[in-house]
């Protein structure tokens, strides 16, 4: 037998952003694809019609963008395929592998309480379910049946999962599953199963909450006589608070990330290392990673987000990264703070001005508030206002704002006239300093003086000093 051609998926439902454990999923699967020489594909799992919205597909598909995870296949929508899940379901019903069943949801429920006053499983009870020398019920009249698929009664389901590693199910713990709804949706575990098999996927990771669904979707392909895709189901992604991450535990999507001035290589960085490891490794690109991933060390138990952490990932990667783009993602953010910078500002003075500062910020929102100080107006903080611009240091503050008046515009000539007014004073750098930093940037914590006032500009530097 040719060993099958690795093909991985990831498959969002779109009733939501694109949560950050599917972002890690995805991820995975993405870099098994590409170790593998393989290819990866998007399939959007869009058969709860009510809860899908196409708002959630644009929102998923720029999460992927941004995250840089391409895709050769896709985006494929299960509501275009129901005609192909119709036709599986149809073959299954003809060869009495499935069969209508027309228990309404009142019956159910009563087989369901009656069964757990016994103290059994609430499982079906199979009333519609064929059997040979069996006589079903008289179908009733208007009432819309489901589609079910006859689940081997006896036996165990097993796989080697590549995450958890081996996992037995006993099929009596599991009933006939509903695989069409009665307006002929079909249900997920079925249209998951024979996307699968058209799409050809040999690797499915995914979160484990779905460990309970894989034994139905394991029946289905040998009933369909589907070749088995490898499983891996990765562990829940727990809030700093130890509970499962959630949208009412902070931010869970991956959009929140990209507006709160994470870069993607950073998130990608941390996502992959968040479940995984390779060695101690803690800062890697894509392109190691897709060389590193090949399915092993994938941890059995959660992983705990960080926020801390990837702070740290993302400080680590904004220190790298170029400073032209740094400049396009700090001008978006300080439109959203309402300073509108021209087009040559933002490519010729602000890459300079993110270069100053990246060293200290591990955001580009955190960017962007330095930047502002050079863009927008200042508001010095009154308490180091008064500690700092005392009447010892005005004179000396004054002196400097003539010279720096007429002198050239650039950080040696800008250093030569501190020295020379630090000289003149009888003033040592930190009691000049101090105060000219919190006249001009509004707080005595900056990069270096002569570099933050060239990049202030001579006009503004005037201008702020006089307020001393
Ligand atoms: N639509 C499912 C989900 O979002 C996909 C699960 C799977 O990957 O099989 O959880």
């Amino acid at each position: 037998m040719t060993p099958r051609k690795i093909r991985t998926r990831i498959a969002p439902s779109p009733t939501g952003f694109l949560h950050l454990g599917t972002a890690r999923t995805a991820l995975y699967s993405w870099a098994y694809a590409r170790h593998f020489d393989g290819e990866f594909v998007l399939r959007i799992e869009d058969t709860d019609v009510a809860r899908s919205t196409q708002d959630s597909v644009d929102q998923i598909l720029a999460s992927m963008h941004w995250l840089g995870l391409e895709y050769n296949e896709g985006p494929i929508y299960q509501m275009q395929r129901l005609d192909r899940y119709k036709a599986v379901i149809d073959q299954l019903i003809a060869e009495g592998k499935a069969y209508y069943c027309y228990s309404t949801p009142e019956e159910l429920d009563a087989v369901r309480e009656a069964k757990k006053a016994r103290g059994e499983k609430a499982l079906y009870d199979g009333r519609w379910r064929p059997a040979p020398g069996k006589t079903l019920p008289p179908i009733p009249a208007g009432v819309p049946p489901v589609v079910r698929f006859c689940n081997p009664p006896d036996g165990d389901v097993s796989w080697d999962d590549l995450v958890k590693g081996p996992i037995t199910i006993s099929n009596r713990e599991i009933d006939d599953l509903i695989i069409a709804r009665t307006d002929g949706v079909p249900t997920y575990n079925f249209a998951v199963v024979v996307d699968d098999w058209d799409m050809e996927i040999s690797h499915v990771f995914r979160g484990d909450e779905h460990i309970n669904n894989t034994p139905w979707q394991i029946n289905i392909f040998h009933a369909l006589g589907a070749p088995l895709p490898q499983f891996g189901h990765c562990p829940v992604i727990l809030g700093d608070d130890g509970q499962k991450l959630s949208k009412r535990r902070g931010a869970v999507s991956v959009t929140a990330y990209e507006e709160g001035g994470y870069l993607p290589e950073a998130m990608l960085n941390y996502l992959a290392r968040l479940g995984w490891s390779h060695g101690d490794e803690e800062l890697f690109t894509s392109e190691q990673l897709v060389v590193w991933f090949d399915g092993t060390h994938l941890n059995k138990s959660p992983a705990q987000w960080d926020p801390v952490k990837l702070l740290w990932v993302n400080a680590q990667y904004i220190k790298q990264a170029d400073n032209t783009r740094l400049a396009g993602l700090v001008a978006t953010q300080l439109a959203k703070q309402g300073i509108t910078l021209d087009a040559s500002t933002i490519e010729t003075h602000l890459p300079q001005v993110c270069a100053l500062l990246k060293d200290r910020c591990d955001t580009t929102v955190a960017l962007a508030t330095w930047a502002a100080k050079f863009y927008g107006d200042i508001t010095p903080d009154a308490t180091e206002l008064a500690q700092h611009v005392t009447d010892a240091v005005r004179p000396a503050v004054a002196m400097l704002a003539e010279k720096l008046s007429t002198c050239a515009w650039d950080k040696a000539s800008i250093a030569a006239v501190i020295k020379e007014v630090l000289a003149a004073n009888g003033l040592k750098m930190p009691q000049l300093a101090m105060p000219v930093r919190v006249l001009v940037m509004g707080t005595a914590q900056t990069p270096s003086l002569d570099g933050v006032l060239e990049m202030c500009g001579k006009e503004k530097v005037i201008a702020r000093l006089a307020k001393a």
